[in-house]
């Protein structure tokens, strides 16, 4: 098994509650209402694996053999990734925000069965000598809910789901990458049923997912970020910020 490496989120406190950062070899779920910042969290993530200092390896092993020019693949269902919001993050973290838009392969996914597609091909980008380390999918459920709309096609739609998530489980074992999916909900959780039943997805994402957050609006710039239902880590939760130059604490 190779060793597990960390990216930052630009926030220490979130980092901390993931103790240490995104982890390599999982796949981490971020859930929320609109405006909850998961998107934001993505294009921080394509900045922050160009940034050495924001990779943590036990070793310098890890980081020499591993992370070489990495790059990045963000599967883009909604048409919210903003190459300007890049250059910005990467302003505020003074970095070169061309070099790191280089390292980031968007494509956009305009219905599920691309969505899926894409995921699939990235293991040919990798092939191809691309040193794919971070994969985002940003929405994961958008599309399926669109599509598989009904009691009718839940089956489906789960089923679907499932595999899209086997691709990706299997992406991030075996080229040692950090996964990440967006999932918006659409009201606040129930106190009483909680988050994995009314994320769209449910049990399948959740069972699919290592890590778990939910994410909701506090005052002013500030979100909370709760992680829940970790194999290995309590539930716990971290205050940041989302600022011109990215997500901070
Ligand atoms: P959705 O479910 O609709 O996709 P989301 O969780 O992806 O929502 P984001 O797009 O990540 O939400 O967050 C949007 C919020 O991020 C804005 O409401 C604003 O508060 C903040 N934001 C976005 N861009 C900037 C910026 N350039 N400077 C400061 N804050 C910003
Ligand atoms: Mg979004």
């Amino acid at each position: 098994r190779k060793s597990v490496w960390r990216l930052s989120t630009g926030s220490k406190e979130l980092d901390e509650v993931l103790a240490g950062g995104l982890e390599s070899q999982s796949v981490t779920e971020f859930a929320g209402m609109y405006g909850s910042g998961k998107t934001q969290i993505m294009h921080q993530s394509c900045v922050n694996l160009q940034i050495a200092s924001k990779i943590f390896a036990e070793t310098e092993n890890v980081l020499e053999k591993e992370l070489p020019n990495p790059k990045s693949v963000y599967i883009d269902t909604e048409g919210t990734f903003r190459p300007e919001r890049i250059l910005q993050m990467a302003e505020g973290a003074g970095v070169d925000g061309q070099y790191v838009l280089d390292n980031t392969f968007v494509a956009r996914a305009y219905n599920s069965d691309m969505q899926m597609l894409f995921a699939e091909k990235i293991e040919d980008l990798i092939k191809g000598g691309n040193n794919i380390k971070l994969v985002i999918i940003d929405s994961l459920t958008s599309a399926f809910r669109n599509e598989f709309t009904g009691r009718g096609k839940l089956a489906e739609r789960q089923q679907k789901l499932g595999r899209h998530m086997a691709t990706l489980n299997k992406l991030a074992d075996l080229h040692n990458c950090v996964v990440l999916v967006t999932n918006q909900v659409a009201a606040k959780p129930d106190a009483f049923f909680g988050v994995a039943e009314q994320a769209i997805g449910g049990h399948v994402v959740g069972h699919a997912a290592t890590f778990r957050f939910f994410l909701r609006k506090s005052k002013g710039d500030k979100r909370v970020a709760k992680l829940y239902d970790s194999p290995h880590l309590p539930d716990s939760e971290a205050v940041f910020r989302i600022t011109e130059k990215g997500i901070q604490d």
